[in-house]
């Protein structure tokens, strides 16, 4: 029996993927499913917290083809089987080292080592947290990090923002089309964000800003009703009613792994060229792992739709070199 198990690693070690997917959120699921329209036969590492942001998302109201909005986790599952009624096989194991200088590459888990022709890095990004039980507590009944994925539901309603950066200053001007009123909430007296989205959040009549303050929790019985807030400067705290909080204050993108592989730029986002190819041929990048800007899920579906079509001709060109030689 032990006998046959080894034999079966070792055939798995002996086998070449022609390509290799890292993450399940919306960009690893497209690439498995183009993958398989491609007969690529590709394999998936769908790591042990799979499905990425989306996991933790309650209604996604706007990726097409879903009138009645539909759940993250639904949203997720549903690609998922997508891509196993083509045929894609699914891993669900941490990827714990990656060697990009071998050839074919290498990915590896706790159970053993995967060649590949091509890979696909879609490991994403995750959002900063505050780190407060009550945030967690709440992420999704009205504690959110995505302001163009859920400003919807707080039509009319009270909001905070957490952050000083572009991304809050972005979805505080984007909450100020719905909500009745957006308080930015940020720890320092000066913003970090660029001048031209500073003065596009100053000029907004439904923008307001706390200076020198932070949320150390955020209050409400299965929804959000509202934030204590500490001042910094005091070390006083309020209470601030409030519908929804909206946390702006980063992401960290899922890079460790790829450090000194593949070329990161200064916040550790994978350096993208040419559509979807990083700085190794045959290595090719999808989703939030490089994407800091648009960072929704059909953009991160579609870039999967692109780093597999890149891959499948890169693949293509090694088949045809291997047949003719
Ligand atoms: P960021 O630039 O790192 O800003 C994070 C903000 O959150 C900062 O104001 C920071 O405060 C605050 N913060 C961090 N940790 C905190 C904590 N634990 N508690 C409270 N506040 C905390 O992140 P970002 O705004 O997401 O932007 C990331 C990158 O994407 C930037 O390069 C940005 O320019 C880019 N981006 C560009 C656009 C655009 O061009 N339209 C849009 C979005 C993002 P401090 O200021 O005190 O450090």
């Amino acid at each position: 029996m032990r006998r046959r198990r080894v034999d079966c690693l070792k055939n798995m070690e002996n086998r070449v993927e022609k390509v290799v997917i890292i993450g399940s959120g919306p960009a690893g699921l497209t690439a498995a499913i183009y993958g398989c329209r491609a007969d690529l036969d590709p394999l998936v590492f769908m790591g042990t917290k799979y499905g990425g942001q989306l996991m933790l998302t309650s209604e996604v109201e706007n990726f097409p083809g879903f009138p009645d909005a539909v759940l993250g986790p639904d949203l997720i599952s549903r690609m998922k089987s997508q891509a196993e009624r083509l045929g894609a096989r699914f891993v669900q194991e941490d990827v714990v080292r990656v060697n990009f200088r071998a050839y074919p590459f290498e990915v590896y888990t706790n159970s053993g080592v995967s060649r590949a022709l091509a890979v696909i890095l879609a490991t994403g990004a995750n959002p900063r947290r505050l780190n407060l039980q009550s945030e967690m507590e709440l992420m999704g009944k009205g504690v959110s990090n995505c302001a163009v994925c859920d400003a919807f539901f707080f039509k009319g309603k009270k909001v905070a923002v957490v952050g000083g950066g572009d991304t809050a200053m972005e979805e505080a001007t984007f909450l100020s089309k719905f909500a009745a009123s957006v308080q930015v909430v940020h720890r320092r007296n000066e913003l970090r964000a660029s001048a031209a989205l500073q003065k596009e959040a100053f000029s907004n009549p439904k923008i307001s800003f706390l200076w020198n303050s932070a949320v150390v929790e955020v209050l409400g019985e299965g929804k959000v009703q509202g934030v204590k807030l500490k001042n910094l400067k005091t070390g006083s705290e309020s209470d601030l009613q409030v519908d929804g909080l909206f946390v702006a204050i980063g992401y960290d993108p899922n890079t460790e792994l790829f450090r000194g592989q593949v070329e990161l730029d200064t916040k550790g986002y994978v350096r993208v060229r040419n559509g979807t190819e990083s700085s190794v041929p045959g290595v090719f990048v999808a989703g939030e792992v490089h994407d800091f800007r648009y960072r929704q899920a059909i953009t991160a579906a579609a870039d999967g739709c692109k780093a597999l079509l890149d891959a499948e001709k890169f693949v293509k060109a090694k088949l045809e070199v291997k047949v003719a030689n």
